[in-house]
């Protein structure tokens, strides 16, 4: 009974109240922001080992008025909890597809896919295959060119109602990359009943190649799988030239990283694509 009591006054504790309202202040902040169109995506670059960019990725950043560019670790975890990430997501579609549609007749842009990252709670979202699809079908962007990132845990839960998500979507030519591949125990099993394209290795496991043994090992063994089931495979947060040189001998050959890129806005990304255009 006592120990309840004690349970029962950490329920008041005023840190925690503290805690709780700059939560609703902030998911109330982020309902504005979204409102007057603070936000914006930037692109970071993936190349293939010869050089090439072969996509980007789209990262959301908040650019608030006083404070200035702000990441998503400081506002995705709060819009992921309420039902915020619901539009937050769909604008973060809508732009991306705007821009392969702006790309589109410029052949210095038109071959470049675009990774979407896709939450949870939006996936789940009994009309999100409609209004993927709708998406398209307003911007008039190339369905191929639209490669959305799920996360293993994401696809891992609920697996039937992923499988029919995915199955729709990809009758569409849109493509699947599992984000943070390495994390959540997949089996193969599993992995082959989705129509996926490519498997994202996990920065967690780039971070100490060649430093920590068990992440050499749990590295080869994703690109052995994804060699297996014929997908692509990239390496995320590569940093040093020694993690490409590893990745590379592992026979990894999509690379995004600050050592090749960072993600800028889309100017950046067409200065980058254009010096490649007249290489
Ligand atoms: P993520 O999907 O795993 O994205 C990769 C993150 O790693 C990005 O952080 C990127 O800037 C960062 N990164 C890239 N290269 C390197 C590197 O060489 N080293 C290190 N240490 N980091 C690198 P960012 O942009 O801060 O995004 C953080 C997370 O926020 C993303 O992780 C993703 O989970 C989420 N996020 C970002 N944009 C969106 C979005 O539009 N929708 C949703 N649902 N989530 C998003
Ligand atoms: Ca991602
Ligand atoms: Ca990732
Ligand atoms: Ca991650």
């Amino acid at each position: 009974v006592k120990s309840q009591g004690r349970n029962a006054l950490c329920f008041f504790d005023p840190q925690m109240q503290i805690a709780i309202s700059v939560r609703a202040q902030l998911e109330g902040d982020l309902q504005a922001a979204l409102a007057a169109r603070q936000f914006a995506l930037h692109y970071q670059p993936q190349f293939h080992l010869d050089g090439r960019i072969v996509g980007a990725e789209a990262l959301i950043r908040w650019i608030h008025p006083e404070r200035g560019l702000i990441a998503p670790s400081a506002f995705i975890g709060v819009a992921e909890e309420s039902e915020l990430i619901v539009p937050m997501g769909h604008w973060v579609l809508r732009t991306a597809c705007e821009q392969l549609a702006a790309w589109e007749n410029d052949a210095r842009y038109r071959h470049v896919p675009l990774s979407v990252n896709v939450s949870a709670r939006q996936f789940r979202q009994r009309d999100f295959v409609a209004r993927v699809v709708e998406v398209l079908r307003e911007t008039g962007a190339r369905p191929h060119l639209l490669k959305l990132e799920l996360t293993e845990s994401l696809v891992l839960d609920n697996v039937d109602d992923t499988i029919a998500k995915m199955g729709l979507l990809k009758t569409k030519g849109v493509r699947f990359s599992v984000d943070d591949f390495g994390t959540g125990y997949s089996s193969l099993a599993y992995l082959t009943r989705l129509p996926l394209d490519q498997l994202k290795i996990d920065q967690s496991f780039v971070r100490n190649l060649g430093v920590r043994h068990t992440d050499d090992v749990i590295v080869q063994t994703i690109i052995g799988m994804a060699r297996n089931l014929e997908l692509d495979v990239i390496a995320e947060g590569v940093e040093t030239a020694q993690q490409k040189a590893l990745l590379a001998d592992y026979g990894c050959q999509l690379f995004q990283g600050y050592l090749l890129g960072m993600p800028g806005p889309v100017s950046e990304l067409e200065v980058l694509l254009q010096q490649a255009a007249t290489q």
